[in-house]
C-alpha cells in the first residue's frame, strides 16, 4: 500500500506522513518547498518506507510503480504566504489539483483533498456546517486561496462523478502544533515570535473576530478517519472551542513573564470575522472529535517553538 502526498515537507503533509508510516503505508512525499521545509521530514530520512520528490506538482506529475492513495495537501496555506504567492497559489489549487486527480485516477488510487474553513469567506452563519455555500470575494486579496480551494472541491466531485474517481475532502479549520515556520505569519507563530523577541505582540483590528483553534494531532487522525470512509462530500474538521484573537493573544502573552505589551495593526482586507467549525457529521460518520485542549496544546507548541528559536540564536 503506498500513497502520494503532495506538499509533504509542510507543516500538516509531514505530519500526515508519520500518521501513515505508523499504519504500516509506504509513502511518497512530494514537495518543492515554496513554503515547507526539508526539516519537518528529516527524521524520516533512513526509514525504508519513506520516499521523497522534490517537484512543482502544478507541473504535469510522473510517478512510477502502484499507488493506492493521493493526498493532495500541497498548497501556500499562511495568509502572508498566498499574498506573496498568488498565482503560484492558483496553479496549485488549480492544475495542481487536477494532475494529483489524474494520477489517481490513472492509478485507480483513492484521493483526498486538503480544502479548508476559507471556502466559507467570511461567515454569516455560525458554527458553519458543511452545507453552508459561503461567503467569499472572489476578487479579493484572499481570493486566490479561497477560489482555489472551492476550483479544487468543484474539480474534485467533477472527478468524482464523471470519471468515478473515489475522492474525499476535508475542510480544515485553524490548526497548529510543532513544525509550523516560527516565521510564517500566521497568529500563533506571529505572536509567540513575538513574545519570543520580546516585540509587542500585534493584534489586527479590535481582535473581536473569532478562530477555533485545533492541535495537530487531532485533525491529522480526523483526516485519516475520514480518509478510510466511504463520504464523498465535504466534511469540517476542526475544533469547535471558538476564542476571540485578542483573548487568544492573551493567552499566549501569559506564558511569558517578559512579554510586551499587545498593539493593535489594521485589519487584512476581507479577514473573517468569525470562524467555528460545525463537527456534527464528522462524529455521526466516523466518531471522530478533538481530544486536546487548547491549554495542552498550546503548552507543547510552545515548547516546540522556544527550542526552535534557541537553536537559531545559537547558529547565529
Ligand atoms: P504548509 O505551507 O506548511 O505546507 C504546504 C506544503 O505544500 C509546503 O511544504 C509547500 O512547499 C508545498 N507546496 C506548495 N505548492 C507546491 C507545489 N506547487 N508543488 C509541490 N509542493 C508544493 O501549509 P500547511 O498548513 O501544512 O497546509 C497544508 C494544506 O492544508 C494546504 O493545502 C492548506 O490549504 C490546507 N489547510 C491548512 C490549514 C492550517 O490551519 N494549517 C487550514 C486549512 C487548510
Ligand atoms: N492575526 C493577528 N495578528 C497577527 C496575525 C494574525 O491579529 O500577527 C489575526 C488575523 O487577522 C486573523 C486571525 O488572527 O483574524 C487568524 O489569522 P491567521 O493568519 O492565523 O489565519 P486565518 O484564520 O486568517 O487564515
Amino acid at each position: 500500500m503506498r500513497a502520494v502526498v503532495t506538499g509533504g515537507a509542510g507543516f500538516l503533509g509531514s505530519h500526515l506522513c508519520d500518521r501513515l508510516l505508523a499504519e504500516n503505508w509506504e509513502v511518497l512525499a512530494l514537495d518543492n518547498f515554496i513554503t515547507g521545509d526539508a526539516a519537518n521530514i528529516a527524521h524520516l530520512s533512513g526509514n525504508p518506507k519513506f520516499h521523497f520528490e522534490r517537484c512543482d506538482v502544478s507541473e504535469p506529475l510522473r510517478v512510477e510503480g502502484p499507488t493506492a492513495y493521493v493526498f493532495h495537501f500541497a498548497s501556500p496555506a499562511s495568509p502572508p504566504d498566498y499574498l506573496k504567492f498568488p498565482i503560484e497559489t492558483l496553479k496549485v489549487g488549480s492544475y495542481g489539483t487536477m494532475n494529483a486527480l489524474d494520477l489517481a485516477r490513472a492509478k485507480q488510487a483513492k484521493f483526498l483533498l486538503a480544502s479548508t474553513s476559507e471556502c466559507y469567506g467570511d461567515p454569516e452563519v455560525s458554527p458553519q456546517t458543511e452545507t453552508y455555500w459561503g461567503r467569499v470575494n472572489p476578487v479579493g486579496p484572499r481570493s486566490v486561496y479561497d477560489e482555489a480551494k472551492r476550483f479544487a472541491e468543484a474539480t474534485t466531485m467533477a472527478y468524482h462523478r464523471h470519471h468515478g474517481v473515489d475522492t474525499h475532502i476535508v475542510r480544515i479549520f485553524n490548526t497548529y502544533g510543532p513544525r509550523m515556520r516560527l516565521n510564517d505569519g500566521r497568529a500563533l507563530p506571529n505572536f509567540v515570535y513575538q513574545a519570543l523577541c520580546g516585540n509587542p505582540i500585534t493584534v489586527y483590528g479590535d481582535g473581536k473576530q473569532t478562530r477555533s483553534f485545533c492541535y495537530v494531532s487531532d485533525l491529522i487522525d480526523g483526516i485519516y478517519r475520514l480518509s478510510q470512509s466511504d463520504e464523498h462530500y465535504p466534511t469540517n474538521i476542526g475544533n469547535p472551542t471558538e476564542l476571540t484573537i485578542m483573548d487568544f493573544a492573551e493567552r499566549i502573552r501569559a506564558y511569558f513573564p517578559k512579554a510586551e505589551k499587545i498593539i493593535h495593526e489594521p485589519l487584512p482586507e476581507d479577514d473573517p470575522k468569525q470562524r467555528r467549525p460545525d463537527i456534527a457529521k464528522a462524529k455521526r460518520l466516523f466518531g471522530w472529535e478533538p481530544k486536546v485542549s487548547l491549554e495542552q496544546g498550546l503548552g507543547w507548541t510552545l515548547d516546540y517553538f522556544k527550542e526552535q528559536f534557541a537553536r537559531a540564536a545559537g547558529s547565529r
